[in-house]
């Protein structure tokens, strides 16, 4: 296709910006909000190659859980008490940050809690066991006997569970959306960044086929897609895919709250209009879903309707509306990624959301905005630091979809 004058004039002339923040999901568009929020004064884009939430943002269940994508008591035995602590606290402080900054009726904000089901006895007495030292970490947390539990959320054959007062859910699609509009960002949808070009006083070009854009600073939330533009980057990333379906309108609200089950294995939840969503089931096929390619599999989505049909049989008389499957970033143990672009330490990349980032991405946007602004070490950078990964410490690098899989 030939370039007309005024398509090449576009091309040559680069857009300044102060920053920009490229990956229009949960971590990016929270990162160009809490950009404007401290630092009004600033030149942001945002830039993104399709559409805002296109990635596994705009794909998600929406729970906004607090801990991380494993159990408590395996938080603890993997990285410590006091870590795992940490990490719960910044979870819930993503979950306190969102309902305090955002109007939640913007994305069907709503958090009457959520819970965490065992699948087996074994999972069950877990759970228990993890009682105590969640609320000696500041968790609001209730055990539910099985008959309780499977009362509570209309299910058959479920054990315990843990009801956490103060998980949430969200329209995750909306939700990013509101971020950007709120963010007051330039906003560049359908412009995919091919490269990065750095320059010796530190600023950098980036390069798409459309334009080019210019910045001293950038922070690069492309979830999985991040090996692209910083291929000198260790491995830190890895793509997982997740699938899920949605039913026609139920008559009733029959699960008032978000549900994990089977070691995140599976998870469910009801819209406000009824409609079941569910997803999961990667446990029993993780090989096949070892993939970037976005697309629906008989396979996993058999094991998703088994599932439904075992544990929720009244939704055999409503329909499947929707199946759907997104790509995750899955980091080498578990926890959100964060780091200096290597050689160029003002710019700052985040990955690795590992089947959890909306559990993170509100509040880790501020710390990526801070970070990108001048404070070195916000608070929370060392849990997520990538300087981790480098440490001679095998345990630190065991794969967490061992032991626990969700989404
Ligand atoms: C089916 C499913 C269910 C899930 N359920 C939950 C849940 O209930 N709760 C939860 O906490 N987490 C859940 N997750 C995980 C959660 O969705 C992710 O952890 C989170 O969305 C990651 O956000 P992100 O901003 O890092 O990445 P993404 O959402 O992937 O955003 C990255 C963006 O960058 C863009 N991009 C990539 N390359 C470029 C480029 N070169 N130039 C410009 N833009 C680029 C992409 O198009 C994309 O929009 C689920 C995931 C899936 C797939």
């Amino acid at each position: 296709m030939s370039l007309s004058f005024w398509q090449q004039r576009r091309r040559a002339q680069a857009m300044a910006y102060d920053v920009i923040v490229v990956g229009g999901g949960i971590v990016g568009c929270s990162t160009a909000y809490w950009l404007r929020r401290q630092k009004p004064s600033l030149d942001v884009a945002l830039v993104e190659a399709r559409t805002l939430g296109a990635g596994a943002s705009g794909r998600n269940a929406g729970f906004v859980l607090q801990g991380t994508a494993a159990d408590y008591l395996s938080d603890v035995e993997r990285y410590g008490e006091r870590t795992a602590r940490r990490l719960w606290h910044f979870t819930r402080a993503n979950r306190d940050l969102m309902e305090k900054e955002l109007q939640g009726q913007a994305f069907g904000w709503k958090s009457e809690g959520s819970l965490t089901v065992a699948g087996d006895v074994e999972e069950d007495e877990r759970l228990q066991d993890s009682v105590g030292r969640l609320r000696a970490a500041g968790a609001p947390v209730v055990y539910l006997e099985p008959e309780q539990t499977n009362r509570r959320i209309h299910s058959t054959g479920l054990y315990g569970g843990l009801l956490v007062t103060t998980g949430a859910v969200v329209d995750p699609l909306r939700l990013v959306r509101h971020l950007a509009a709120k963010s007051s960002a330039d906003v560049h949808t359908h412009l995919p960044v091919e490269r990065l070009r750095w320059d010796d006083h530190g600023g950098v070009l980036l390069e798409t086929p459309d334009q080019r854009l210019w910045s001293e600073r950038v922070v690069l939330a492309v979830g999985p897609a991040l090996p692209s533009l910083v291929p000198e980057l260790p491995a830190v990333v890895r793509p997982v895919r997740a699938q899920m379906l949605a039913t026609t309108p139920g008559a009733n609200q029959t699960i008032p709250v978000p549900v994990y089950s089977h070691r995140g294995g599976f998870y469910i939840r009801q819209d406000e209009h009824g409609h079941v969503l569910v997803g999961g089931g990667r446990h029993q096929h993780r090989q096949a879903e070892e993939t970037p390619v976005d697309a629906t599999t008989p396979a996993v989505q058999a094991t998703i309707e088994r599932y439904l049909n075992t544990h929720f049989p009244w939704t055999q008389e409503l329909s499947i509306q929707q199946r759907w499957s997104g790509t995750m970033g899955f980091s080498p143990d578990g926890r959100p990624v964060v780091g200096p672009v290597p050689e160029h330490p003002d710019s700052v990349f985040a990955t690795g959301f590992t089947g959890h980032g909306m559990g993170y991405g509100f509040r880790m946007g501020r710390l990526l905005a801070q970070r990108v602004t001048g404070t070195k070490r916000p608070d929370g950078y060392e849990l997520f630091s990538v300087s981790r990964l480098n440490e001679n410490d095998p345990s630190s690098r065991t794969d967490p979809s061992a032991r626990s899989s969700s989404s």
